[in-house]
C-alpha cells in the first residue's frame, strides 16, 4: 500500500452499545475492534522514523513495532512487544486518556484523526484472553528474597509483577476485600469489565504472587512487623483515597451529601445506595463522569454535573464526555455550588452560582470567578462531590516515613526510595491523583530500584 492509499483510510470506529441499551446494565459500552477492523486501522500507522507516540506514552510502549506486527497478523508477538513495557495492556488500552498521551502525539492527528492506538492495543490484549493465552511471561526461578507490596492498585500490581519475574517472592497486602485498587472500586464495569481485572490477577498469581486482601498495613500489620517477618523491601502503593471537600455550608451535616469515591466504592462493591431521583454531581474529571453514569445505571432519573470551568477545560476524556451526554446527563458549565439546602437534615437542593473565566491561575488556566447576583437553586435528593482526592499515608508509628506538606510520600525522584532505605513508594500516593499509566510507570521504576537495593547496588 502506498502512502496516498494509507492516508485515505479513515479512522475506524469501534462497535458500541447504543445509549438505550446501556442504562439498565453495567455492560461494557465499547466493544473494541474485530480482527478485520483492527487490520484496517493498523494500516493507518505511518511507521514514523521518530515516533512521537512512544514519547507520548507514559511507559514508552514500542507502538510502531506492535502495530507493524499486528498488521502482519502476528498478534501474539505484537502483544508481547507491549508487555515488554506494560504490566497491564488489557487495562491501559481501555482506560488510558489516549488523546492526551500516545494518540495526542500521533503525527496523523495534526491534519487528520490519530491512529486508534488504544483500540489496537485492546484488540491484541482481548485476542490473548479470548484465545486462552497466558498474559504474563514465564517466571524466573525463586531467589528466596521476600518483598511486600502494600496496595493492589496499578502501581502495586506492576511492582509485584516486575519483581516476581526477577525471582522475588512477592506478597501484596490490600486493605479492601477486593483486588485492583481504583480499577475495582473507582472505574466502573462498563469501562473496565471485571473479568479483565480477574485475568490480570490470575496472571499475577500464576507467577507466584501471593495476594492477601482485607489487611490494612499500619493497623492490622505494622511496617516493622513486616521487616521482622523477613521482608527485605516494601513498596507503598496506597493511592489517594480521601475525597476533597467542596467547602460549602451544609456539606458536613446534611444527609444525601457524599463523596464520589465513597459513592462509587459502595455501588461497585454491590452495596445498595438509595438516595432518590435527582442528583447533582460536582466536578469535571473522570470521577464526576463515572459518578453520573453509575447513578443513571442505578436508577436515578435526573443527573446534572456542575463544572466551574468551560467544557474545553474539562480534564475528563473526550470519549467519556461524549458518552455521558449520549446517556442523558445534563452538563452545566461555569457553575459552582455555594450551599447544600436541607429540610430536617436531608438535602432538598443545591444553591449554585454562575462563574466567568478570570485571570490565569498557577495552573495556567483562567481562574473561574463567581458572577455576583447569578445565584439559582437546583432541586436535588443528593449532592455528590468529585473534586479531587488526597493521600492518607499509612498510619504506623513503628517506622515513620517522611511525608510532604501535601500528605504525599517524600521520595527520591529517580529511585522512588522513601526516607526509610528499605521502603519505596509510587503511584497516586506520591504523585497525587493521576492516571493508571503513570502509576504503572512509577511501579516499573520502583521495582527496578528495589531490585538494585536488594542486590546491594544502592
Ligand atoms: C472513578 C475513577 C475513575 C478513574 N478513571 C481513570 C481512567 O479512566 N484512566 C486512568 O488512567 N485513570 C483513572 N483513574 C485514576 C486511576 O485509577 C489511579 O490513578 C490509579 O488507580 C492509581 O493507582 P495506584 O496503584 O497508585 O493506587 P490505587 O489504584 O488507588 O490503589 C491503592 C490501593 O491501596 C490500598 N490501600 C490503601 N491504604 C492501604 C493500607 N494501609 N494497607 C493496605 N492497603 C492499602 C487501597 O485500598 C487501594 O486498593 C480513575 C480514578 C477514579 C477514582
Amino acid at each position: 500500500m502506498n502512502i496516498r492509499e494509507q492516508l485515505a483510510i479513515p479512522r475506524q470506529q469501534p462497535r458500541e452499545l447504543n445509549p438505550e441499551e446501556r442504562l439498565d446494565n453495567f455492560d461494557e459500552v465499547s466493544k473494541g475492534f474485530d480482527e478485520a477492523t483492527a487490520l484496517i486501522e493498523a494500516q493507518r500507522c505511518l511507521q514514523c522514523r521518530k515516533p512521537l507516540c512512544v514519547m507520548g506514552c507514559p511507559i514508552g510502549n514500542d507502538i510502531p513495532r506492535f502495530i507493524e506486527l499486528l498488521r502482519q497478523g502476528k498478534f501474539e508477538q505484537a502483544y508481547w512487544t507491549i508487555r515488554e513495557t506494560s504490566s497491564m495492556p488489557s487495562i491501559c488500552s481501555r482506560v488510558c486518556p489516549h488523546e492526551f498521551q500516545c494518540e495526542g502525539a500521533c503525527i496523523r492527528g495534526k491534519k487528520d484523526q490519530p491512529v486508534a492506538i488504544g483500540l489496537l492495543e485492546r484488540f491484541l490484549a482481548d485476542w490473548m484472553i479470548i484465545n486462552g493465552k497466558n498474559l504474563s511471561p514465564r517466571c524466573a526461578p525463586r531467589n528466596g528474597i521476600k518483598v511486600a507490596v502494600i496496595g493492589s492498585g496499578p502501581a502495586g500490581i506492576t511492582v509485584a509483577h516486575a519483581l516476581a519475574h526477577k525471582g522475588y517472592s512477592c506478597t501484596v497486602f490490600e486493605s479492601l476485600p477486593v483486588f485492583g485498587g481504583m480499577l475495582s472500586v473507582g472505574i466502573p464495569n462498563y469501562r473496565l469489565p471485571r473479568n479483565i481485572i480477574g485475568a490480570e490477577l490470575y496472571a499475577l498469581q500464576q507467577c507466584g504472587v501471593n495476594v492477601k486482601t482485607g489487611i490494612t498495613v499500619g493497623s492490622d500489620l505494622t511496617l516493622s512487623e513486616l521487616r521482622d517477618q523477613g521482608y527485605a523491601s516494601v513498596f507503598l502503593g496506597i493511592g489517594a483515597y480521601e475525597s476533597r471537600k467542596l467547602g460549602i455550608p451544609g456539606e458536613d451535616d446534611t444527609q444525601g451529601v457524599m463523596s464520589g469515591i465513597d459513592y462509587l466504592g459502595q455501588v461497585l462493591t454491590g452495596r445498595e445506595v438509595a438516595l432518590g431521583d435527582r442528583v447533582v454531581v460536582v466536578g469535571g474529571g473522570n470521577v464526576a463522569i463515572d459518578v453520573a453514569r453509575v447513578a443513571l445505571r442505578s436508577g436515578w432519573k435526573e443527573v446534572t454535573i456542575l463544572y466551574r470551568r468551560t467544557r474545553e477545560e474539562m480534564p475528563a476524556s473526550a470519549v467519556e464526555v461524549h458518552h455521558v451526554e449520549q446517556e442523558g446527563v445534563r452538563l452545566e458549565f461555569l457553575v459552582a455550588p455555594v450551599k447544600a439546602l436541607a429540610s430536617e437534615g436531608r438535602i432538598t437542593g443545591v444553591e449554585c452560582i454562575r462563574m466567568q473565566p478570570g485571570e490565569p491561575d498557577g495552573s495556567g488556566r483562567r481562574k473561574p470567578v463567581p458572577m455576583e447576583g447569578t445565584n439559582f437553586v437546583l432541586e436535588a435528593d443528593a449532592l455528590i462531590a468529585a473534586v479531587g482526592q488526597k493521600v492518607i499515608p499509612v498510619h504506623d508509628e513503628t517506622v515513620p516515613v517522611a511525608i510532604t506538606s501535601r500528605g504525599t510520600y517524600v521520595v527520591d525522584p529517580v529511585t522512588l526510595q522513601t526516607s526509610v532505605e528499605w521502603i519505596f513508594a509510587g503511584g497516586d500516593t506520591v504523585l497525587g491523583p493521576q492516571t493508571v499509566a503513570k502509576a504503572v510507570c512509577q511501579g516499573l521504576d520502583a521495582a527496578e530500584s528495589m531490585h538494585r537495593y536488594m542486590q546491594g547496588q544502592i
